[in-house]
């Protein structure tokens, strides 16, 4: 999440133990100012964006326009945040409950059925040289939650599907609550009872080791706090706040629009393609380079839900009607961009599944072989993907994925830019991460990593970056 991490990259060119593939133990005074501004300023941001959509019909500016010309006072905006509910509390409370329970459904299946193995497949090599075991199950906890939601909703009548969007306010409070939480426990947790204590990182700088995490990879016996944090309560909930926002918008107007149904749809494609491969997630720098703090901690539970589903939450007050023509444009364009997304991350997953023994469009696929040490001082080696989308750009995978999200930015219309907002975050997010995580590649593989870039010179679109 590079909002949150622009000023690792800041720190990590600037440091001194460069030949480390891992994360860097030098904080810059730049680093540490930029820790504190995200810290303090994030959390106002999600509030601020709530209060837009609500009060302001998604315009970013008026409110602050309001403030600065002196019309409307920062209590008079206070007055306009949500606050905290009971009811919120208990909406989460059952939820995280329940993603919980879906979390150790593979074991509680194995203790009755010993023939069933869930989805058991080993993570990445740490720099410390750990290998760790997961067993994934996303799709299943995904698929439960959506069925019970729809029992519960049509079926039973116990609520209505717009619940999320009637208590997203409250949840707002209940989400930082325990994002914070999470964060705190992580972090007392490196300190007195890590799981892997080779795989830590300390800065010497509190504040920073706070807000980028210690332990790599923080477990309570098999609970993988990464693991669970990344992809459940937030990700499955992803799919379920867009119907309850759908399910809001007919209750406001007595009709959905067709945007709204094209929101539900893409990004559906996106978070169903999560799960499908989540066996793949683990190979990516989530899971396998950045460490459990608050970024991760507070970003999980506050920062996707609430930014990642933006343009259903404008949809909702600002319902907008697209014409046909437009529709099929936008419908094609994302899956234009899940098409790239989905097939560059699939060629390098069962490229390096298959150790290079792998076809693209009948070819063998071309590779570098390049080499590398962890902590423990053995030499590993491994292959680089040079044909497909990884020779045309080293990151075809980030382009997808933004083609992507300005679909369904552009689903919106363009009245406002509060839905864009998306694409232009995870715009400077995936550069930033093209810049950091070349800059680890180069530190692993060392002259391996440069002749690959002799190879494959560009980034994102052949030709331009
Ligand atoms: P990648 O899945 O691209 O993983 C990068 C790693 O892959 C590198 O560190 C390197 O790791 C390995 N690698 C790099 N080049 C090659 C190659 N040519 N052949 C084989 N292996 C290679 O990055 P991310 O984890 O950042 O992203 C995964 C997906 O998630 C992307 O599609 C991205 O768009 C999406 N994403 C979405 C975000 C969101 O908020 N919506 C945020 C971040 C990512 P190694 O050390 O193993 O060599």
């Amino acid at each position: 999440m590079l909002v949150f991490s622009i000023f690792t990259y800041l720190e990590e060119i600037m440091s001194k133990d460069s030949k480390i593939w891992a994360r860097t133990s030098d904080v810059s005074l730049i680093s540490y100012l930029g820790t504190l501004g995200i810290l303090l300023f994030t959390p106002f941001m999600v509030f601020y964006f709530y209060v837009a959509v609500m009060s302001f019909g998604g315009s970013l500016w008026e409110p602050a326009a309001l403030m600065m010309s002196g019309k409307m006072t920062l209590g008079e905006f206070w007055t306009l945040c949500p606050s905290l509910s009971g009811t919120a509390f208990l909406i989460f409370g059952v939820w995280f409950l329940l993603q919980v329970c879906f979390y150790y459904l593979p074991d509680i299946l194995h203790a009755f059925l010993p023939n069933y193995v869930g989805g058991n497949c080993l993570g990445a090599v740490t720099p410390a040289g750990n290998q760790l075991r997961y067993n994934i199950n996303g799709l299943q906890a995904w698929c439960l939650s959506h069925l019970l939601f729809l029992m519960a909703t049509a079926l039973l009548g116990w609520f209505s599907a717009s619940i999320i969007f009637d208590n997203w306010g409250g949840l707002l409070w209940v989400v930082n609550i325990v994002g914070y939480a999470v964060a705190i426990f992580a972090f007392v947790k490196a300190y007195y009872f890590p799981s892997h204590p080779q795989d830590r990182k300390f800065s010497g700088n509190f504040l920073y080791d706070f807000y980028m995490g210690i332990e790599l990879n923080p477990r309570i016996g098999q609970f993988d706090f990464k693991l669970f944090f990344n992809g459940r309560p937030g990700i499955v909930a992803w799919t379920l706040i867009n119907i309850s926002f759908a399910a809001a918008q007919y209750n406001l107007y007595g009709y959905v629009t067709n945007s709204m149904i094209l929101v539900n749809f893409l990004h559906a494609l996106y978070v169903v393609y999560f799960f499908w491969n989540e066996a793949w997630y683990l190979r990516t720098i989530d899971i396998h380079h950045d460490h459990f703090g608050w970024m991760l901690a507070w970003g999980d539970c506050v920062w996707l839900p609430y930014m990642y589903t933006l343009q259903g939450f404008y949809l909702v007050m600002n319902p907008v009607q697209l014409s046909l023509p437009f529709t099929l444009f936008v419908l094609a364009f994302g899956l234009l961009g899940y098409f790239i997304f989905h097939s560059a991350n699939r060629q390098k997953d069962l490229f390096r599944k298959s150790d290079g023994e792998y076809r693209i469009l009948g070819k063998p696929a071309s590779f570098l072989e390049v080499s590398y040490s962890a902590a423990d001082g053995k030499e590993r080696r491994t292959k680089l993907l040079t044909s497909g989308w990884w020779g045309m750009a080293r990151h075809s995978n980030y382009t997808g994925d933004l083609i992507l999200s300005l679909a369904y930015s552009l689903a919106c219309g363009f009245e406002h830019v509060l839905p864009y907002f998306y694409f232009f975050f995870l715009g400077t997010l995936l550069i930033h991460r093209c810049i950091r995580d070349e800059d680890r590649c180069r530190k692993k593989y060392g002259e391996g990593w440069n002749e690959y870039c002799r190879q494959v010179p560009y980034r994102l679109i052949p030709g331009i970056f």
